[in-house]
């Protein structure tokens, strides 16, 4: 899968992704990250890319041609309209959904803006979804833009060494995760819980359940009602 980034700061998006987890993914080429700097395309002399409101008001608005013109480079290179998400305060909320079916993209782009934002007239003709990372504004898009990319690119086959490791977790079927627990047995005088240690799986994916369960109905009771819960699940969720 390859993400094209247009931002006016392509070396934060850049150190940002090439570390880790992804940045072994892109070295491997599972995953590829192109990070287009927009003010590159800018047609005036000093290679300016914000201008004053019309209508007044404090702050700068990014100008609609470098943006466009990024955007045509990447759509020449693509050799079709991709999907083109704009990081917004003004958008749809992510979440885990939104990630996986971005995820079947094999070319996704990303516009961050910055400043008062962008001219309304590209976002018209370039944009095909508006996502915003939480209800709370940032000075850029580029945070948005990598935590994005994060959460769609652990889904891409190939990223995650183990892949079961992303269907059990927090959000998979609208629970939360269970408890998890490494060596040592005991820690601070607090032991692992003992069905853990008992090498019964049956027993053990029964307590992940159940802890998944009453995880999700303490901390984020929203949730349970997308979960599918038997009727006895349901019983358990209410327990406490
Ligand atoms: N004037 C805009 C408004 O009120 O909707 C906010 C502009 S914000 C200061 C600058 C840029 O940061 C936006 O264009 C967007 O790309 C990004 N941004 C800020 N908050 C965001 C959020 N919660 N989710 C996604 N992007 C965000």
């Amino acid at each position: 899968m390859n993400f094209h980034i247009l931002t006016l700061f392509p070396e934060m998006i850049l150190n940002g992704l090439n570390t880790s987890i992804l940045g072994r993914a892109a070295q491997n080429g599972v995953i590829s990250f192109d990070a287009v700097n927009i003010r590159d395309y800018a047609d005036n002399k000093h290679l300016r890319v914000d201008d004053y409101t019309y209508g007044g008001g404090a702050g700068m608005l990014m100008r609609a041609q470098p943006v466009y013109s990024a955007y045509e480079a990447v759509r020449e290179k693509i050799g079709y309209r991709p999907r083109v998400v704009y990081l917004t305060p003004q958008g749809k909320v992510f979440d885990q959904q939104t990630a996986k079916e971005l995820a079947r993209e094999k070319e996704l782009v990303f516009l961050c803006g910055h400043y008062e934002g962008i001219d309304e007239r590209v976002l018209e003709e370039i944009v095909t979804d508006n996502i915003s990372i939480g209800d709370y504004v940032l000075t850029g898009g580029e945070l948005p833009a990598m935590v994005m990319i994060d959460a769609i690119a652990r889904m891409v086959p190939g990223v995650l060494s183990n892949e079961a490791s992303a269907e059990s977790e927090s959000f998979e079927d609208s629970l939360l995760e269970y408890p998890q627990y490494s060596r040592p047995e005991v820690w601070h005088g607090k032991a692992v819980p003992q069905v853990l240690l008992s090498g019964h799986h049956a027993n053990i994916e029964k307590w992940r359940r159940e802890q998944s369960i009453l995880r999700t109905a303490e901390r984020r009771p929203d949730l349970l009602k997308k979960a599918r819960l038997t009727d006895e699940e349901k019983k358990l969720s209410t327990s406490r």
